[in-house]
């Protein structure tokens, strides 16, 4: 992913808001990115702009540091830098899926570290639903590595980035209501097996790649 810094830019859509359906459906995809994300971006830049000494930071080391920001923006960094960071990896982490019905598997590097640690590929998206339907309140689940390159489900409250506590992300899902209200109302299961048949698994290569590297 490429590192920006101030004043960030909204993040650009790699597909077009109808290009997931009928998995996520056209309007939630537009409004998730052009209201939710774009709040998110401009609250970060309105919130750095008083403290020229944070406009070379990228986001990685805001969220790597929060505890070094001032006290008074801190909580705001939090949210907001997180709110662009976690946004950006769980739109990223989607793609068109032309097949429609049938799931993408990740293969290569990753694929076999999943088959290794969790089986096979089934059953890691079964573990992987049912902590993503443990989640209580807003928040995200995440693939991770460790400090030693373990695969770990992570969940994160709010807008709160794994790289905060020392994990590197690989793939995730919004879990807060505004990613499927619309569609799937509080069927959280059906959006979470959607979110599967359109997982980017090349972006989750890549980054699982750039974890252990
Ligand atoms: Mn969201």
């Amino acid at each position: 992913m490429k590192k920006q810094c101030y004043p960030f830019k909204l993040f650009k859509l790699p597909y077009a808001y109808d290009a997931l359906e009928p998995h996520i459906d056209t309007l939630t995809m537009e409004l998730h990115h052009d209201r939710h994300l774009k709040a998110f971006t401009d609250k970060l830049n309105s919130v750095l702009a008083p403290f020229p000494e944070l406009h070379s930071w990228t986001l990685e080391r805001l969220l790597c540091n929060i505890n070094n920001l001032p006290v008074k923006i801190r909580t705001d960094i939090r949210n907001n830098a997180g709110g662009v960071y976690n946004h950006i990896y769980y739109f990223a982490g989607m793609k068109p899926n032309p097949n429609k019905s049938e799931s993408p598997v990740p293969d290569d590097e990753l694929g076999c570290k999943i088959n290794r640690h969790f089986e096979n590929w089934d059953n890691f998206k079964a573990k992987f639903k049912e902590y993503a339907l443990e989640v209580f309140g807003s928040g995200y689940l995440w693939l991770v590595t460790d400090r030693r390159g373990h695969l770990k489900i992570l969940c994160t409250a709010n807008q709160d980035s794994p790289i905060s506590r020392g994990f590197c992300p690989i793939l995730t899902i919004d879990l807060w209501e505004h990613a499927y209200y619309l569609k799937h109302y509080n069927e959280r299961a059906a959006y979470i097996d959607d979110w599967f048949s359109v997982i980017n698994t090349e972006f989750a290569e890549e980054n699982y790649c750039c974890c252990i590297s």
